[in-house]
Formats: structure tokens, sequence, C-alpha cells
């Protein structure tokens, strides 16, 4: 067993929890409900779990 290192430092930016401010960063998927949240993107949500995209809408710009 040598040569392959198990980490991911990518892994860090998926558990970003700062107080309560993670409650109001992520939204709850839709299709699959409690627990299971969006993960945050330049333009989209996209759920982990069932693939589900949303598209955030720019209009109030
Ligand atoms: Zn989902």
């Amino acid at each position: 067993m040598a040569g392959k290192k198990g980490s991911s430092p990518k892994i860090h930016t998926y558990f970003k929890v700062e107080g309560d401010k993670v409650s109001r960063l992520r939204k709850l998927c839709v299709r699959c409900g409690k627990g299971v949240y969006m993960s945050e993107h330049k333009d989209r949500r996209t759920c982990g779990k069932c693939t589900d995209t949303e598209f955030i809408q720019k209009n109030n710009l």
C-alpha cells in the first residue's frame, strides 16, 4: 500500500459550518426533503442525492 493518498482537500469545502450561518447558505432539496441539502454553485444549486438541479435566476439585478 504505497503511492496513493486517500485524502481529498475538496471535502473541506463541503462541510462549511460557521455557527448558524450554514442553515442560511444551504437550501434543502425539494425532492429528498429533510436532511438533504443542495450544494451551492455560481448560477445553480444541485442535490448530491437525486442530482436535481435548480438554476438561480438573476432577475433582481
Ligand atoms: Zn435531492
